[in-house]
């Protein structure tokens, strides 16, 4: 990895460089009902729109490589046979600015599935390929739990990384692409000092953390809770929404709809990511539903995030970002559900 030194007034010039691609970064959407700035990824056409001291948004950018709905395939009747036509729906390349190491390790995650996995999906990789990434260090919030996860600072996946040491910037830099497209800022290697501020910004950003998950063996207790009343409890709780899925940064299951037109000339395959809180999720043709109980579907979810993943590829889906659990109506968030799954809570 190399570092350099650049001073914050040298960003714009960044932006600038790369706008001739689409820029996607942190936007302000309006303020909630405590006043606080509502932040989601967005495109963004100037610099001043950026909100890089961001805490924390309420969507990643994932809708940008994983749309919620997207054309997979269409048909049109020739003569008597169908014709298909395939797109991957290839978009402009894409820089995101800013995003957290929480993000970064969600894409991460995705790959592991979406790209390197024995089905990888050309739609994903189509996007995904396409992407520079410039991270951002953050603030933790309450409702963070990435250090828990292993999360909370990413070591792959981006382009270059930004860390804040006041008036200027510790950049990390991961990719050719990166270092040439730098060579348009003034940027100076780091002394001794830098590193020194580096590694102090970095201890008393781990100071903030407050919100922990306990992983020692979880997925051994998993198998062990399985058939638990905990489960019942939470899934009394939940409202089906499918609200935790669609905030999630590293939700991807999904559902495909044959939609075809009333005169029979023309179809599309569509696809839709869903969630596996949904009433319908695990409803096969006839009618029959194998995950009928909310606390069932719940239950799944967190056994793919934290016991089927695990197991697939060592690490968990879940990044610690604390979304699922601002974003529930009924109050549901990973901390308190492993905890009691633990039995450390009621
Ligand atoms: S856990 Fe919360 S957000 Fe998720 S489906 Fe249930 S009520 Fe909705
Ligand atoms: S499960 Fe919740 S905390 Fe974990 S990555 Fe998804 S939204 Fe974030």
């Amino acid at each position: 990895m190399i570092f350099k030194i650049c001073s914050k007034e040298e960003l714009p010039k960044l932006f600038d460089v790369l706008s001739e691609n689409h820029i996607v970064g942190p936007v302000k959407q309006g303020v909630d009902k405590e006043d606080q700035a509502i932040i989601s990824f967005d495109i963004v056409r100037d610099f001043s729109q950026l909100q890089l001291d961001y805490s924390s948004a309420k969507f990643s950018p994932k809708k940008y490589f994983l749309p919620h709905q997207e054309t997979l395939s269409t048909f049109d009747m020739a003569e008597s046979d169908w014709r298909e036509k395939v797109d991957f729906n290839i978009g402009k390349p894409s820089v995101f600015f800013g995003m957290h190491a929480c993000d970064i390790n969600a894409l991460n995650k995705l790959d592991k599935v979406l790209l390197e996995s024995v089905y990888p999906s050309p739609y994903y990789s189509s996007k995904r390929r396409n992407m520079f990434i410039i991270g951002m260090d953050c603030e933790p919030q309450p409702f963070c739990f990435c250090r828990s996860m292993g999360t909370d600072t990413a070591l792959h996946g981006f382009d270059m990384f930004l860390t804040d040491l006041g008036e200027k910037y510790f950049v990390e830099i991961l990719s050719a692409t990166a270092f040439n497209w730098l060579k348009n800022l003034e940027t100076r290697d780091p002394t001794e000092e830098d590193h020194l501020g580096y590694m102090a910004a970095v201890a008393e950003r781990n100071k903030k953390f407050t919100a922990q998950v306990d992983t020692t063996d979880l997925t051994k207790i998993l198998d062990m809770v399985f058939q638990a009343p905990v489960w019942q409890k939470w899934g009394e709780r939940c409202l089906s929404c499918g609200t935790c899925a669609n905030v999630c940064p590293t939700c991807y299951c999904y559902g495909v709809e044959e939609q075809v037109s009333l005169d029979l000339q023309r179809a599309a395959k569509v696809k839709h990511l869903h969630s596996c809180n949904l009433i319908d999720f695990a409803e096969v043709a006839g009618g029959h539903n194998f995950r009928q109980e909310s606390h069932v579907r719940l239950k799944y979810r967190y056994y793919h995030k934290h016991r089927g993943f695990v197991e697939a590829f060592e690490e968990s889906l879940c990044v610690g970002c604390g979304r699922c659990g601002e974003a529930c109506l009924a109050g549901i968030n990973v901390p308190e559900v492993i905890a009691s799954v633990r039995g450390e809570e009621d």
